[in-house]
This record gives structure tokens, C-alpha cells and sequence, in this order.
């Protein structure tokens, strides 16, 4: 293989985007990782990146802002030329049933998954569209699928990433850009460590494979969306949930 091609990976810093991040430096890709907040042990993320061979950088912005995320985009073009593959992970939740939830809850999470997806998109479309290639793989969920009590605002912004993910798929295809959008089940991260042992119970007799997924198992899934193995692949939703939704 000639040079090597750059993934940029946002909300990388932990979690499912941390083992993306990962996986894809295991397969020799150049990392730009997203980070909204300095945390601890992002040094040795670094150095466990760069020690397959392949260069690391961090690049902030809250995804949530178009400008700091035009900014980083460009950053990210200078420090490595280009970005072959975006993976747009960074994602929260703020959950509640509809009669108690605050407008400013509902806002948020549409205004980081959602938007926050659109505006990493939309400044790293112009360089695909020129170098003639690219990949995208967004990071919605079983809830945009589905739907899940307590998770308007979420579900409505995972839907939304659905919706986008196939509209681009088809305005892009032309350019050679593939659009892809993963929806992951129940995963063992941040985000679900604050459920109970008994919501987690629940959730787990549920699932066909009865138990919650990892975030390497998510990972693999993006590594094969970024690779050539997935050359006619674009415009789908691939579920990684253990058979939750079928
Ligand atoms: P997590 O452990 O809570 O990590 C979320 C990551 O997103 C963090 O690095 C966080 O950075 C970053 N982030 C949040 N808001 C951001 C912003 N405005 N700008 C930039 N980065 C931001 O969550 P996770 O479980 O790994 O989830 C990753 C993605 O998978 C999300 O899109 C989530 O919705 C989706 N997902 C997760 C599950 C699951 O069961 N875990 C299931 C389906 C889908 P900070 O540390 O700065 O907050």
C-alpha cells in the first residue's frame, strides 16, 4: 500500500469512539481524534495508537458547533493532508418521559447527535468530493430504529442520523463517498454504566444473545465499513445488537 489513509473519529476520547479509534490504528490508519473536553489518559491513548506505527493527533471542537467544528476540520486537513474516512460518534443522552422533559433536554441531544453530525459533514464533504473518495459512517442507534420510552429526544436525533445517512448516500454516490450508518444496541460504556442492575437485567432478557455488547464488537463493524471489503456498500443501516431489533 502507498501512504496511508486518515480516519477522523469524533467523541474519541472514551467509550465506543476510543475503540474505534482503536481498531482503525490497528489496521494502519492515521487517527484525528475528536475531543470536546481534555480528559484523563488521553497521552497514553496517543502512544497505544502510535504504537501500530501510525500517527495520532487531537483535534477539539464541541460537535455542536459549526464554527469550531469548520475549524477542526481544516486543522485536521493540514496536520495530514486529508480525511479519507469520518466517523461521527460523538453522541450523548439526557433521558425523560415526555411530560417531564425540558425543552433544553430535548434541544441538546438533537443539537449534538443530530446537528453535531451535519456540521462534521458538511465541512469534510468538500475535500471527499475533491479527492474524489471518501467514507462516512454515522453512529446512530437501535432506539432511531425502534424507539424507546424515556428516549424521545434521543431516538428523534439516532432517527434523524438514519434519514441523513441515506439522503447523503445517494447525493454522494456519484463522487465515489459512501454513507453508512451503524445502529449499536446496548453496549457496555459510559452511557449505559448508569443504568441499574435491574433495568440491565431487563434489558438483557431482551436480547436474543442475552447479554449487552463491548465497544470492539461495535468497532470491528466500522473497520469493515472503512475498508475496501465494503466497496458496494452505502445507504444501509447495519444493526449491532446481539438480535435486539429484527
Ligand atoms: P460515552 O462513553 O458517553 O462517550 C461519548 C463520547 O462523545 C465522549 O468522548 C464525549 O466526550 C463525546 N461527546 C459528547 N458530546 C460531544 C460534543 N458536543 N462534541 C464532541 N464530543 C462529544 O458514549 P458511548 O456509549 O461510547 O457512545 C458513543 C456513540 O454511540 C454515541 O453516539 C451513542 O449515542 C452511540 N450509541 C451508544 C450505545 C451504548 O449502548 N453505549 C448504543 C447505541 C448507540 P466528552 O467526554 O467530552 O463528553
Amino acid at each position: 500500500m502507498g501512504e496511508r489513509r486518515v480516519a477522523m473519529v469524533t467523541g474519541a476520547t472514551r467509550g465506543i469512539g476510543k475503540e474505534i479509534a482503536l481498531e482503525l490504528a490497528q489496521n494502519g490508519l492515521d487517527i484525528a481524534i475528536n475531543y470536546r473536553s481534555m480528559q484523563e489518559g488521553m497521552e497514553d491513548l496517543k502512544k497505544e495508537i502510535e504504537a501500530y506505527g501510525v500517527r495520532c493527533e487531537f483535534v477539539g471542537a464541541d460537535v455542536a458547533n459549526f464554527e469550531q467544528c469548520e475549524n477542526m476540520v481544516k486543522e485536521t486537513v493540514e496536520k495530514f493532508g486529508k480525511i479519507d474516512i469520518l466517523v461521527n460518534n460523538a453522541g450523548i443522552t439526557k433521558d425523560g418521559l415526555i411530560m417531564r422533559m425540558k425543552k433544553e433536554d430535548f434541544e441538546a441531544v438533537i443539537d449534538i447527535n443530530l446537528i453535531g453530525t451535519f456540521n462534521v459533514t458538511r465541512n469534510v464533504i468538500p475535500y471527499m468530493i475533491k479527492q474524489k473518495s471518501g467514507r462516512i459512517i454515522n453512529v446512530s442507534s437501535v432506539v432511531g430504529v425502534a424507539g424507546n420510552a424515556g428516549q424521545t429526544n434521543y431516538s428523534a436525533s439516532k432517527a434523524g442520523i438514519i434519514g441523513f445517512t441515506k439522503s447523503l448516500a445517494k447525493e454522494v454516490a456519484s463522487r465515489n463517498i459512501l454513507v453508512n450508518a451503524i445502529a449499536p444496541g446496548f453496549i457496555d460504556t459510559d452511557m449505559t454504566k448508569v443504568l441499574s442492575d435491574n433495568v440491565k437485567e431487563g434489558i438483557n432478557a431482551q436480547i436474543p444473545l442475552r447479554r449487552m455488547g463491548n465497544p470492539k464488537e461495535v468497532a470491528k463493524v466500522v473497520k469493515f465499513l472503512a475498508s475496501e471489503d465494503s466497496s458496494y456498500i452505502t445507504g444501509q443501516v447495519i444493526n449491532i445488537d446481539g438480535g435486539m431489533v429484527m
